[in-house]
């Protein structure tokens, strides 16, 4: 089973990211339309029609493809998905658009962060018709017949990141605006990727987050959480926390990989557990994290 039920109108997805479990989620939401948000990497989409299937929703009955951002994990498969949903326009906040539509600028920055071997895992997005896309500025507003949704812009990870919250549900879908929280690394990361970080916005909109009243957060990395205000509270300290010590070791002379070896000690310590035993897309995310605040601290010293 890759689905799993948060409520009557709302289900998790296990995009089961390379063969993985617990590491990259969609979330489907079903009122008389249904809406699929993020779909995981370009490898992912037969995993997420899978999903659907298991809900009973074929291709043709989805009306809404919406992912949260263009990075990878969470788009990656959009364009396959929506030559097979025939009816299904695609929701995605304006400055991500252009990726969208030609993402090879995207896939060329994705290979400088995690190599090609990596991103012939991840597979690589397919352009999406631009007559099928409809933009997200501040807001937006969805009404799915029993489900009423808002698109928030949601900068800081990425500018062109947007968060999803259900009225009726009290669930917000927050996207990278919410650190990881992993099953099996059970504390609160940071997601800090290069190029666009903003550590600043990205305080703003927890922040902003924190005062929707939700009552269930859908992580994307990964899963239910009911602390919402906590979880968003600490994801602004920690990366507030994780830039102060990049930018002392990067003034020290510290490499990248001592950088990204210095935080995954300390993930270490903090989660309980051993660094051997660090699965490997925690370990992929902390490299990146580390490359992302470095690379902030470059054009923001
Ligand atoms: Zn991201």
């Amino acid at each position: 089973m890759i689905v799993s039920k948060i409520s009557e109108r709302v289900y998790m997805i296990d995009t089961l990211a390379l063969g993985r479990t617990g590491s990259v989620a969609a979330y489907v939401l079903k009122g008389s339309k249904v809406a699929l948000v993020d779909c995981g990497y370009a490898t992912s989409g037969g995993t997420v029609l899978e999903g659907l299937r298991e809900l009973g929703i074929g291709p043709s009955e989805v009306d809404y493809i919406i992912p949260t951002h263009v990075h990878l994990d969470h788009a990656g498969s959009a364009g396959d998905l929506i030559k097979q949903m025939p009816r299904a326009t695609v929701i995605a906040q304006e400055r991500g658009i252009p990726h969208l539509i030609d993402p090879t600028r995207l896939i060329q920055s994705a290979t400088s962060v995690f190599g090609e071997e990596t991103i012939n895992a991840y597979g690589r997005p397919v352009g999406i018709d631009k007559e099928r896309i409809v933009a997200v500025g501040e807001e937006l507003h969805l009404e799915l017949g029993g489900l009423s949704l808002t698109a928030l812009h949601s900068p800081g990870h990425a500018p062109h990141q947007i968060s999803i919250f259900v009225e009726e549900e009290k669930v917000l879908i927050a996207a990278d605006a919410v650190g990881i929280v992993y099953p099996a690394v059970p504390i609160i990361m940071p997601t800090t990727p290069p190029p666009s970080l903003n550590p600043s916005e990205l305080g703003r909109t927890t922040e902003r987050l924190a005062q929707l009243d939700a009552r269930t957060l859908l992580a994307p990395h990964f899963g239910v959480r009911t602390d919402v205000v906590e979880v968003l509270e600490a994801t602004r300290k920690k990366t507030d926390e994780w830039v102060a010590k990049v930018r002392g070791l990067k003034s020290a002379g510290s490499t990248l990989d001592e950088v990204a070896a210095a935080l995954k000690k300390g993930v270490a310590l903090e989660a309980g557990i051993r660094e051997q035993d660090f699965p490997i897309y925690a370990d992929v995310s902390i490299t990146a994290s580390a490359m992302g605040i470095l690379h902030y601290l470059e054009k923001n010293p």
